[in-house]
């Protein structure tokens, strides 16, 4: 899984030049699938962006080659939202998709939102 999500990088896409150091970010996490940084406009008082290493549009572009990839974006993001203090409270994860969806950045992202309570439905 690892070589073939390095290898597989968009060069116009700025989540993709986060991973490869060529924009500035404020690492959370990395390994060789995923990464995580913190949101440059927080929406919560903690908001990190966890992604996969690998380019995918977003959520519609993962297929079945992706599972173990998006399983791992899951299980990655439940780790940092207990390591961010967040698990007691409780905390909300967002994929924004397509334009309806509000998706303002093409690659695909998971939002972890907490240290507050947060609304609902979304406007
Ligand atoms: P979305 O609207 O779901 O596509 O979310 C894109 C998110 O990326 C927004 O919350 C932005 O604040 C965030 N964002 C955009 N540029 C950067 C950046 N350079 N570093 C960190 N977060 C960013
Ligand atoms: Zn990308």
């Amino acid at each position: 899984m690892s070589n073939q999500a390095s290898n597989e990088q968009s060069a116009d896409c700025l989540f993709c030049k986060i991973i490869a150091g060529d924009i500035p970010s404020n690492k959370v996490y990395s390994d060789d699938d995923v990464y995580a940084f913190h949101d440059i406009n927080p929406a919560a008082p903690q908001h990190v962006l966890i992604i996969p290493k690998k380019h995918l549009t977003d959520v519609r572009s993962a297929n079945e080659e992706d599972q173990a990839l998006m399983g791992k974006l899951l299980l990655k993001a439940n780790d940092l939202a207990k390591e961010l203090g967040l698990d007691e409270k409780g905390f909300r994860y967002v994929i924004n998709t397509g334009e309806y969806g509000g998706q303002t950045v093409f690659h695909l992202h998971l939002h972890i939102l907490g240290g507050r309570a947060l609304g609902w439905p979304p406007g």
